[in-house]
């Protein structure tokens, strides 16, 4: 069984960002997302977000 110390549910750019900070400081990290990754159904898709997928920038 593997043992994680974080687990994120949604990467949005909250939650993926979180991860990625934490996986950099070398804990175990699991993210669960319902969505396809880079899809438009959360808070951080649209032109006009100060936080933007590098995909957009
Ligand atoms: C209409 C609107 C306009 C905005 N305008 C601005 C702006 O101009 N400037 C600005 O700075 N901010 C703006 N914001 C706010 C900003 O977009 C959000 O605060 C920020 O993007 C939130 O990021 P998040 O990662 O918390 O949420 P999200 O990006 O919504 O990420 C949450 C993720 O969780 C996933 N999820 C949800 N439930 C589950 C589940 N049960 N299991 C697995 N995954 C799940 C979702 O699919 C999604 O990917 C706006 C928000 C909205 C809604």
């Amino acid at each position: 069984m593997s043992h994680f110390d974080v687990v994120v549910c949604g990467l949005g750019a909250m939650g993926s960002a979180a991860l990625a900070h934490l996986a950099r400081r070398g804990k175990r990290v699991l993210g669960f997302e319902r969505h396809q990754p880079g899809h438009d159904r959360g808070s951080s898709h649209g032109l006009t977000r100060i936080i933007l997928p590098m995909s957009r920038c």
